[in-house]
């Protein structure tokens, strides 16, 4: 008994440090090399990604701990890393097989849970030379800062009541998608069609709807629009039927 009580105070011990040392302040995790990565520890994300909490039960006790934080991960098209390239110097060696393989390392409601998932391409050499200055961080982040004031005082007058108050748009609850992500009947209209084109389930409807919302943040725009909804759909790669 002494000894399976300490092994469950080791582990809570442990998830402590974790999650109020390392994701306390909303820390981002990268994972580089996803499928490389075993089913069963990528699978216990789903609920951190979901909740941004973990539920400890044991027979006598459940306790939450904190767990909002950023999930970064990145992965090849295929064991090779070659799938899908343009490139008849690299040509992908992999079967069908091996890559359904590598791909259904990363489960569905997995994928459901990332809001932007994104298929890059390799860099051609043109565009390695291309000598056209582009935006650089700096700028990037004064446009970041402004829309999460934006998204501050959007949520300022909701938080007054809020059980769990809301400090970005990635953290909205589906009440207030419905109510701070409102579209036109143009959007209304197009989103319905990735839907039922795409197969997208409700959780990724909720999804799209928030990373528009930035989206339009971003721009300054007030209201989202079809632009601004098509970037957010076309960031949902990898529920696409012709990934693989
Ligand atoms: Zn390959």
């Amino acid at each position: 008994m002494k000894k399976s009580c300490a092994k469950i105070g080791l582990i809570l011990a442990f998830i402590c440090l974790i999650f109020t040392g390392l994701l306390k302040w909303h820390k981002s995790v990268f994972l580089d090399e996803l499928p490389e990565y075993k089913r069963t520890a990528l699978e216990v994300m789903r609920q951190p990604l979901e909740d941004r909490k973990i539920c400890v039960t044991r027979s006598k006790m459940t306790v939450e701990f904190p767990a909002s934080f950023m999930l970064v991960a990145a992965m090849n098209p295929c064991p090779c890393g070659h799938y899908g390239e343009d490139n008849p110097a690299h040509p992908c060696t992999c079967t069908p097989a091996q890559i359904h393989r590598y791909m259904g390392r990363i489960s569905g409601p997995l994928l459901d849970r990332i809001d932007i998932q994104c298929d890059i391409q390799a860099v051609p050499y043109t565009m390695l030379k291309e000598t056209t200055p582009s935006e650089n961080s700096a700028s990037i982040r004064e446009r970041v800062v402004r829309a999460r004031q934006i998204q501050q005082q959007r949520f300022a007058a909701y938080n007054v009541t809020a059980q769990k108050p809301i400090h970005c748009n990635a953290q909205m609850t589906p009440k207030a998608v419905r109510e701070y992500c409102q579209l036109d009947a143009q959007c209304d209209r197009l989103l319905s069609h990735a839907m039922d084109k795409l197969g997208l389930s409700a959780r990724a409807y909720d999804r799209v709807l928030k990373v528009a919302r930035t989206i339009a943040d971003l721009a300054g725009a007030e209201n989202i629009n079809s632009a601004h909804l098509m970037e957010a759909i076309s960031y949902r790669n990898m529920d696409r039927a012709d990934w693989i």
